[in-house]
């Protein structure tokens, strides 16, 4: 019997991932470019290119039944991409369509943390996990919430936008939607650094943070210093691990959910997050919640839950 594969690609604001990826969630082939181009078009073009080749040079071209593609803003249920702010080309964007008229093969869309989540439960963490939350922490905050085996989605697609659902101790910050208050304005990339510039100036404690510029301070800069045992910059992810722990509970009255995993490049703090994220979760949630939910980190290797969860999206249709 042939083998089958599937086409998953992840649409960054940055860059493109694509991988081919058989049945096991094994990828036997993977290419990554970055995303600007002249045109949707020719990002199209450039994106067809690489899958073509690759998949000739596995041999496996007439084994491929279909693409998934992860990408932010993404509507599931019209395939097209709705006023994504990091992407370079103007909105909507027509994305199956464009795939389609490309490969001749079914494509999905979902958003990118929705194909994160379905990664998760296809290959990694949540494997027999029937409810749980993913938490994308990068330059923003994204979540796929899956309930009773099920990934939610709602009347559009957007269902479980929990970056920007709005929290008093985030009340004084402006998020990049417009409105203030939203957990992303904390928990993200930029809100950790956001933290921290507050702190070095609210206070004189000393730390290695002030030999650096504020303008050249990143989430990576502070983590290290963390883990080096700087205590304001371990005070930033106490700080921030409580928002999320306090976030994390109101969540979870809405579906209960058994694990919680940190995805992206904020989560690689670790310990750093959910240790504080924990303690914050078992004081603040309703007695019904408390202790009762696992926090991890995603256990996929770097960036391959939603390229991965992207490559199971044809699956989830078949
Ligand atoms: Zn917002």
């Amino acid at each position: 019997m042939q083998k089958e594969y599937t086409v998953g690609i992840d649409l960054g604001g940055t860059n493109t991932a694509c991988a081919i990826v058989d049945r096991s969630g094994k990828i036997v082939d993977s290419d990554s470019f970055p995303t600007a181009s002249a045109s949707i078009e020719q990002w199209a073009d450039r994106l067809a290119g690489s899958v073509v080749k690759m998949a000739e040079a596995c041999g496996i071209s007439d084994q491929i039944i279909g693409i998934g593609v992860g990408a932010p803003c993404a509507n599931a249920t019209t395939g097209c991409i709705e006023a994504a702010t990091d992407l370079p080309w103007p909105s909507p964007i027509p994305l199956a369509g464009l795939l389609e008229s490309r490969f001749a093969l079914p494509v999905t869309v979902t958003n990118d943390a929705n194909a994160a989540a379905i990664g998760e439960r296809t290959y990694g963490a949540a494997k027999d996990v029937d409810n749980f939350i993913v938490l994308t922490l990068g330059t923003g905050v994204g979540s796929g919430v899956v309930c009773d085996g099920h990934l939610l989605s709602g009347t559009r697609g957007f269902a479980g936008e929990l970056g920007h659902v709005t929290f008093p101790f985030a009340s004084g910050r402006l998020c990049g939607c417009g409105r203030y208050g939203c957990l992303q304005t904390v928990a993200s990339g930029k809100g950790i650094v956001n933290t921290a510039v507050e702190m070095l100036r609210s206070s004189d404690r000393d730390s290695i943070l002030r030999k650096v510029n504020p303008s050249a301070l990143d989430p990576k800069i502070i983590e290290q210093a963390a883990m080096k045992g700087d205590p304001l910059a371990c005070r930033v992810y106490e700080f921030t691990g409580e928002c999320l722990g306090r976030a994390a509970a109101e969540f979870a009255a809405f579906t209960d959910p058994e694990l919680i995993i940190l995805y992206g490049g904020v989560a690689k703090a670790g310990e750093l997050l959910l240790s504080p994220m924990r303690r914050a979760f078992d004081n603040a949630a309703l007695h019904l919640y408390a202790g009762r939910v696992r926090f991890i980190t995603s256990t996929l290797p770097e960036a391959e839950a939603a390229l991965l969860g992207a490559a199971s999206l044809p699956y989830c249709n078949k």
